[in-house]
């Protein structure tokens, strides 16, 4: 018998979530029936997605039910296996979330190979978030040499992914991110073109500078007052993938002030934009064998560049996650389970 340490959702936060909406439990697994394999996480994934599932509004995925473990991708190791597709030492990608061993069938698992690159890059640039930039931005974005394209949340591995894949493309990369630091590692350690920080008090000038041109792709990570001051530079034609709205993702009420969206609206009909909301499960079939091909090879070349933040310790994970959603990270954030 293994006990598996558990992270499960005890309560629907409200706002922020607290160390009270979570609670730590140590559950027995069963024994394997055939074709599963019992896996030792290595890796956490943390995502904004997390708080989404945390609420019971009505959303694109069920929520957690209170007193489910929390979910989450993770990178383990195979410790027993009784299926022919996986062998006890392989590492895999799974999907099952906050704790430290899990029984799975083997055929929801993916081998990764840590001779082609680390295995938590599976998690960040090679795994689901770059993906979502890949997918969101060649998609929708649809970039051309010479256009400028804007994203928030920079920094983060959607945003990183997006500004690096644009500056492939042949367009101009401006990124949005919080602080001195983050905004230094835009240009230095990825390449961007300009950088912005969304908390200097003269951000809608930084943007403007950054901006000459005006936006033809704004890739939307984030919503809030960052969101609304680059929908303003748009222009005729721009496209605006709708990624995430991490601003938002706390929020207990609708925002005070005037209702914008007749402004918004009209911006739409007069610029003929292109808004289109996606989650990035819809591209999978058609962009995923590409995205694998593709950015695996430009990782490899150091053409696109990641940066991971990585925290000890399971029970270390409520607090990253908070972290996570007020700009605490500093790159891909993981949680290392075990060593
Ligand atoms: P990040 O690692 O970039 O973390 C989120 C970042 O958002 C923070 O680090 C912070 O960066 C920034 N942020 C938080 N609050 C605000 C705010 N009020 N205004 C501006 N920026 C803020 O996350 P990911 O790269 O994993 O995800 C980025 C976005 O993509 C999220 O919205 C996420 O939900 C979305 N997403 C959507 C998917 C889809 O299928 N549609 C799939 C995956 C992700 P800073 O300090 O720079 O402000």
């Amino acid at each position: 018998m293994t006990a598996s340490t558990q992270i499960r959702l005890a309560a629907r936060p409200v706002g922020e979530p607290q160390d009270s909406d979570f609670e730590t439990t140590t559950e027995e697994l069963p024994g394997l029936a055939d074709g599963q394999v019992l896996l030792r996480t290595l890796y956490l994934s943390l995502d904004p997605y997390m708080r989404g599932r945390m609420s019971d509004a009505k959303s694109y995925a069920e929520p957690v039910p209170i007193g489910g473990a929390m979910v989450g991708a993770t990178v383990c190791e195979v410790v027993e296996s009784r299926s022919e597709r996986r062998a006890v030492g392989d590492v895999v990608l799974a999907y099952t979330g906050w704790q430290t061993y899990a029984v799975a069938d083997a055929r929801a698992t993916r081998r990764l190979d840590p001779e082609v690159a680390p295995v938590q890059t599976a998690l960040g640039v090679l795994g689901m978030p770059g993906f979502t930039a890949y997918a969101g931005l060649l998609e929708i974005g649809r970039p051309q040499p010479g256009e400028t394209v804007v994203v928030a949340a920079a920094t983060g591995p959607v945003g990183s992914a997006v500004g690096q894949i644009a500056r492939i493309k042949g367009a101009r990369a401006v990124g949005i991110a919080g602080g001195e630091e983050k905004t230094r590692a835009l240009i230095e350690d990825f390449g961007f073109d300009a950088a912005v920080d969304h908390r200097a008090p003269d951000f809608e000038e930084q943007l403007a500078a950054a901006t000459p041109d005006g936006v033809d792709v704004y890739f939307e990570n984030v919503g809030g007052p960052v969101g609304a001051a680059v929908v303003r530079r748009l222009n005729k034609l721009a496209r605006m993938p709708v990624c995430g709205l991490v601003a938002d993702y706390n929020a207990t009420e609708v925002p005070a002030g005037p209702d914008r969206l007749p402004g918004f609206m009209g911006r739409v009909l007069r610029l003929s934009l292109t808004v289109r909301g996606f989650i990035q499960d819809e591209f999978v079939p058609t962009h995923h064998e590409a995205f694998l091909r593709e950015m695996g090879a430009w990782v490899a070349e150091g053409r696109v560049r990641y940066r991971e933040d990585v925290v000890d310790g399971l029970e270390n994970a409520p607090e990253a996650f908070r972290g996570l959603l007020t700009g605490r990270n500093f790159g891909k954030l993981i949680i290392k389970v075990a060593p």
